[in-house]
């Protein structure tokens, strides 16, 4: 790790949270997270948009921690408690993992939640393509990033598939701490969009682009529709959008939520408020768009991150 690295996690800013932390003596910052990236599993993973595995599986690499640690969080086993299950690499070790992943026939290396090791993760993905990966990488990331911590990926980075998670300040406070997420994002995917371009495809496999997700969450429909507007508005067909339900209740990370917000999030989406939502997004005419069909809000889709 070289000095500017070091600098970058001993006065911690690389999320908007900006803790001002020094990573590199133990202390935590919200994302709970030292100054060595965590790797909690690598493997082919099926689950993600067609463009991106087609025939193949991504090669996905999930990252422990994150700064955004949503209460409804699907994946919190990792992302909210680190687990000590995981390894800690260095930039030549992740590059290895890509390397073998490339190895096993993936289609893509899909970097899941890594920005709160962006400086070690960003010199990986520079050192797999000295050593001659052919591979694009994917940036799988919560949205709400910071505009200069994206830039050390300037270059590097094919795919960025950012969520964007909540329209309202009112709910992305309540479900994540972070009342300006919605500003947050929108600025982080302007960068995203300024390195990668509009969506290009080869042989039905994206190669480089934005595909956005949104998550449908039980009544919030009203964030939902805002969101499509927004990103039928700025991008259009530019980018690709993907409508996901496949919220399934978890135990809610925060006993304080409104009780009717609660009582919401304890129950899967409504189909018919989903279709709705598509018929919306279909009306302002957007085709580059996947949804799921019926049937995917289970825990099916959650890895298994204890293995
Ligand atoms: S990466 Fe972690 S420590 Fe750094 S600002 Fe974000 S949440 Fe805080």
């Amino acid at each position: 790790m070289n000095d500017l690295y070091d600098k970058l996690y001993s006065d911690c800013t690389l999320c908007p949270r900006q803790c001002r932390v020094d990573r590199t003596t133990g202390q935590l910052g919200v994302c709970g997270c030292g100054a060595s990236a965590i790797v909690n599993l690598t493997m082919l993973h099926r689950g993600e948009e067609p463009i991106l595995g087609g025939d193949k599986a991504c090669g996905a690499v999930f990252f422990e921690g994150c700064q955004l640690r949503c209460v409804f969080c699907q994946n919190h086993d990792i992302s909210r408690r680190p687990t000590s299950k995981g390894m800690s690499l260095n930039s030549d070790e992740l590059a290895s993992k890509y390397i073998e992943l490339e190895a096993q026939g993936a289609s893509c290396i899909d970097l899941v939640t890594p920005m709160h090791f962006a400086p070690t993760v960003a010199q990986s993905i520079r050192i797999a393509k000295n050593k001659g990966i052919k591979l694009p990488f994917v940036l799988n990331v919560g949205g709400y990033e910071s505009v200069s911590t994206l830039q050390l990926f300037d270059g590097l980075i094919d795919i960025y598939l950012p969520d964007l998670k909540f329209y309202s300040s009112e709910v992305s406070s309540l479900l994540s701490s972070a009342p300006d997420y919605f500003e947050v994002a929108t600025k982080a995917f302007a960068e995203m969009y300024r390195q990668v371009g509009p969506a290009s495809l080869k042989d039905g496999l994206l190669t480089k682009g934005m595909i956005v997700r949104h998550l449908m969450l039980p009544g919030l429909a009203f964030d939902s529709k805002h969101i499509c507007q927004y990103l039928t508005d700025t991008y259009g067909n530019n980018i690709y959008i993907s409508l996901m339900n496949q919220y399934t209740p978890m135990p809610l990370l925060n006993n304080s939520l409104p009780a009717k917000l609660k009582e919401s999030l304890s129950h899967k989406l409504n189909p018919r408020a989903y279709d709705i939502l598509i018929d919306f997004l279909c009306d302002m005419g957007q085709t580059n768009a996947f949804v799921q069909e019926e049937g995917s809000d289970t825990s099916d889709l959650i890895p298994n991150f204890n293995k």
